[in-house]
């Protein structure tokens, strides 16, 4: 008996049955043999030592690839190899879990006395040792009774536990690199070498098994790996680079804001972080009303009547703050609230109360497309545990706004948004976005037709601008398509930030309608959409994309005038009044300390520019100007530096009007 194995360039051959993906690969070519690590068979990933018992398609994978399969594998297997190393350093050491994770991988050990990252010179190098070992992966099934026996009698309690979890008619999978064996579903590469030497412990911590709190307390270590040296070293050197940059740090430093545990996930934002927010949000007020949004304000808290209405009462409370519509007690004794109150809930976005305001009087097709926008300040119950200084929070303030419109006009409306969205991120200094096309789940509502209509207007839309973009496959909403945008930042990372989603439901369920031409109702179509998601995050991650050196047009304080010695602290203050009147956002600084010291404080603080003034400036007009990140400094006339500033300081958008 034969089987026809297809390869990627359409070529087929016949195989006897039970040959194996190795066998296979070794027929074609020995030099491709040698970096085939794993292979797709009919798409899945699979073991290469696996032996096809059907016709089907073959693709390998190859270790030099750079694949996201290839990655996958490394860590997975990585992780096999670090609690290799680990049981055979401290054998009583229980293992349970190791999954790949974004980054890299973990693996979950139960031992008295958690690990610390003293241990990690001692784990590497006996990972090293195994890797060079090179066991080779291979499978066996077993019965569940055989799994929970091994594992019962090495007393691996928790793998018992896993094993018990498995439906009693499934048979196990079993792999073993040497003497070492855990259940795994695999796939695996060939052999424990294939992890190369591009892996690292990166840190350890705390785990509750299962992730319940009533549950033991597993030690859990973190690594990652690449197939080459010089990708961990780029990773690395990345990881390095963020947390120097990381926004909590620099926001502290630059005086923008705080949080406290009183109003977890909440910001305080200073003086000088809400000159920050305003700026970011006249900006886009600007270019909104320029593209013919127009703004409105809609109520915080409003009844769960119409929470239910929308059907996010039912799909979305448990995140939602709920709260009941009472005049609480003040007696000290009494109860607070009676409980009996309506309940209410503060909200998490604004789409139906946006909706309640396109519902305000008849719309006709002439009022389409109607561009409604809200910096709509939501709140969401985020847990404690996941919040993340600007990054995720509470209380957020969303750049949000839905355009309601015609079936005809998703295409041109979706088309103008995208120009928009980029001229935005070009502005605030992105320039690299990838686009992804969010397409049909396998579960979805609505007819495959309409569907495939949206997909195609979004699709249509997007190819008109001439931006390329992605489909991610089956990745849309239950309802209907959208389109994210992500964002590259200056140390490489990929933030998603804009989204447009497509909504045929919400108008239905909240009657939103308009009278077509020839006097018959529809439904509305809405688009959701945001440039920046929340004002929170996009400040957030503009801080550590910039390092907190801020474009002059966004920076708090964008010029201290600071004086060298007393005499000048008039011309100083003179300065300062002409830099105010000019809309300049100055500081002066006429402490009597060395120039040197507050030059340092204020590069802590991260003020772009410095106008340092002495004896001599005061009698020529002139400054010392002072540049943030560079050496030296350079004396001008006050008014060339004043109209340089302006010009610098000018937001982009109005420069573009200027010109
Ligand atoms: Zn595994
Ligand atoms: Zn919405």
């Amino acid at each position: 008996m034969t089987i026809k194995v297809t390869f990627p360039d359409g070529a087929a051959r016949d195989y006897p049955r039970g040959t194996t993906g190795t066998t296979i690969v070794e027929s074609i070519s020995k030099s491709l043999a040698k970096k085939t690590v794993a292979m797709r068979w009919n798409g899945v990933l699979s073991d290469l030592s696996d032996a096809p018992e059907a016709d089907g398609k073959i693709e390998f994978v190859t270790r030099d690839s750079g694949s996201k399969d290839v990655l996958e594998l490394i860590r997975h297997d990585a992780a096999h190899v670090l609690a290799e190393a680990v049981q055979e350093l401290w054998p009583t050491t229980q293992v349970t879990i190791g999954p790949v994770i974004e980054n890299g991988f973990y693996y979950d050990f139960k031992r008295d006395e958690p690990f610390s990252e003293e241990d990690f010179p001692a784990i590497e190098k006996k990972m090293a040792e195994i890797i060079n070992r090179g066991a080779a992966f291979s499978k066996e099934i077993w019965t569940r009774d055989q799994a929970k026996d091994f594992f019962a009698t090495r007393g691996e309690a928790f793998k018992v536990e896993l094993v018990d979890a498995i439906p009693a008619d499934q048979s196990l999978k079993m792999y073993k690199q040497g003497q070492w064996i855990d259940l795994c579903r695999g796939p695996h590469m060939r052999t424990v070498k294939d992890v190369g030497t591009a892996f690292k412990l990166t840190k350890v911590a705390g785990a509750y098994w299962r992730g319940d709190s009533n549950n033991p307390v597993l030690s859990r270590i973190y690594g990652t790996a690449f197939a080459t040296r010089e990708e961990l070293d780029a990773y690395l050197h990345m990881v390095e680079e963020a947390e120097k940059r990381d926004h909590r740090k620099i926001g502290q430093e630059m005086d923008l804001y705080h949080f406290q545990s009183e109003a977890q996930g909440s910001v305080f934002w200073h003086p000088k972080g809400f000159v920050l927010f305003n700026q970011m949000e006249a900006y886009i007020r600007r270019r909104l009303d320029k593209a013919g949004y127009q703004e409105v304000k809609t109520p915080q808290l409003m009844s769960s009547k119409f929470w239910e209405q929308s059907g996010h009462w039912g799909k979305y409370r448990e995140n939602m703050f709920v709260v009941p519509d009472e005049v609480p007690g003040t007696e000290d004794e009494g109860p607070v609230l009676s409980g009996t109150g309506e309940l209410m809930a503060l909200k998490p976005m604004n789409c139906p109360a946006h909706v309640q305001i396109f519902n305000q009087g008849i719309k006709s097709y002439r009022d389409l497309p109607l561009r409604m926008a809200e910096f709509g300040c939501c709140h969401r119950n985020e847990a404690h545990g996941a919040l993340h200084g600007l990054m995720r929070v509470r209380q957020m303030t969303q750049d949000d706004a839905h355009i309601f419109c015609r079936e005809d006009q998703i295409q041109s409306e979706t088309e103008h948004f995208v120009h928009l969205l980029y001229s935005v991120y070009g502005h605030m200094g992105f320039d690299n976005v990838v686009i992804k096309l969010a397409t049909r789940p396998e579960n979805f509502g609505g007819t495959i037709e309409r569907w495939d209509a949206a997909e195609k207007a979004l699709g249509d839309a997007l190819r008109a601008t001439g931006y390329d973009f992605e489909i991610a496959e089956g990745e849309g909403a239950f309802y209907a398509p959208k389109l994210e945008f992500h964002l590259k930042d200056a140390i490489g990372r990929s933030w998603q930030v804009g989204t447009l989603q497509l909504d045929y439901v919400l108008p239905e369920r909240l009657d939103a309608t308009y009278v077509a031409e020839d006097g018959t109702r529809h439904f509305a179509v809405m688009l959701h959409r945001a440039i920046l998601g929340s004002l929170e995050r996009f400040i957030g991650m503009l801080i550590e994309n910039y390092a907190g050196r801020m474009p002059m047009w966004l920076a708090p304080t964008q010029v201290v005038v600071a004086t060298i010695v007393s005499e000048a602290d008039e011309y100083a203050e003179k300065l300062v009044s002409q830099l105010k009147a000019a809309g300049i956002r100055v500081e002066l600084d006429v402490r009597n300390q060395k120039i040197n010291y507050k030059v340092r404080e204020h590069s802590v603080g991260k003020v772009p520019l410095m106008f340092v003034v002495g004896k001599r400036e005061a009698e020529e007009g002139t400054v010392s100007v002072r540049r943030l990140g560079t050496e030296g400094q350079k004396v001008e006339p006050f008014m060339d530096a004043l109209v340089a500033l302006m010009a610098e300081a000018t937001p982009p958008d109005l420069k573009e009007k200027a010109t």
